[in-house]
């Protein structure tokens, strides 16, 4: 199991998904790292309520740019409401309080929790899109 999620991480680390800017984005909020120098910058386009476009750029080491192309997939198509679930559920998920109801690739990360030093590596561009949206926490 170990590999198998090394290997979906190696993956989106190394085939980025949604990776890029976007002009005129309606949501563009950078975040940096500093536990771990990683940065990550968060776009998002919305068509009404819903997302219509998701990319990340930046630099950082591979948990944190996996997990910035697969918040990408997750969040293409959602309401801003749902964005903000999925985001509270992942980030839940990484400090151990719930189970994420279809984690698909995301199950990868949940390895982290063991490293804590690299947890926030894990929600970087999460934090950033949910500040994005105006949320609170
Ligand atoms: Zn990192």
């Amino acid at each position: 199991m170990r590999d198998l999620y090394t290997q979906v991480i190696m993956d989106h680390y190394q085939r980025p998904r949604n990776r890029g800017e976007l002009e005129d984005a309606d949501l563009e909020e950078y975040l940096l790292n500093p536990l771990c120098g990683d940065e990550i910058t968060v776009y998002a386009a919305f068509d009404g309520d819903s997302v219509a476009d998701v990319k990340f750029s930046g630099r950082g080491c591979s948990i944190s740019q996996a997990s910035a192309s697969m918040m990408t997939g997750r969040l293409m198509g959602k309401s801003r409401e749902e964005a903000e679930a999925e985001i509270s559920h992942f980030k839940a998920m990484m400090v151990g309080e719930e189970e994420f109801p279809e984690m698909e690739d995301l199950a990868a990360l949940k390895g982290v929790i063991q490293y804590p030093s690299r947890i926030k590596c894990a929600t970087l561009a999460w934090t950033a899109f949910q500040r994005g949206l105006g949320s609170k926490k």
